[in-house]
């Protein structure tokens, strides 16, 4: 039986089509700055199997289910992952990514969030490759944020975020 305790408690989004970029997650609630939205959960899997699943994945753009921890290990969002792979990436973004001490990463508000503003964070995505034209189109940003770089990469050194 619903009750408004049990409804409070609930996630504040949904996914739905994203005007930004395939799926996205949006505020149903009114969410303070600091909450904890939602974990990042997935398969803990290292670098090479990582790269070798973007490989069978179809390359480097669909690296974006991933997120990469500390030890250097990844966590793959595309197996055994929930709501939080579908989070876009804004270079002013509203939320951030927070790896605790015991390598669980949460997704918290940065500021306070409306309900039906969507949900992002900065990805900070490392390519390690040369940023050639056809990488920078891959990976082009269409966030609308008013400090957008109109690409999701970070520049290379950074070690930090999804890749
Ligand atoms: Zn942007």
């Amino acid at each position: 039986m619903p009750t408004s305790s049990r409804s409070s408690a609930a996630k504040p989004f949904v996914v739905k089509a994203s005007p930004v970029h395939g799926k996205g997650l949006f505020a149903t609630r009114k969410i303070p700055a600091g909450s904890r939205v939602i974990e990042y959960r997935g398969e803990r899997i290292d670098w090479d199997e990582a790269q070798r699943r973007a490989g069978e994945r179809g390359g480097p753009v669909n690296h974006t289910f991933f997120f990469s921890l500390h030890d250097g290990r990844v966590i793959d969002g595309g197996r055994r992952g929930n709501d939080a792979r579908f989070i876009n990436h804004a270079c002013e973004p509203n939320c951030e990514a927070f790896e605790h001490e015991d390598g669980r990463v949460y997704i918290y508000a940065l500021r306070p969030i409306e309900r039906g503003e969507e949900l992002n964070y900065n990805y900070a995505l490392i390519y390690e490759g040369r940023h050639t034209p056809a990488i920078k189109r891959a990976f082009a940003c269409r966030c609308g944020t008013p400090g957008c770089t109109g690409t999701y990469l970070a520049p290379n050194g950074r070690r930090k975020g999804k890749q």
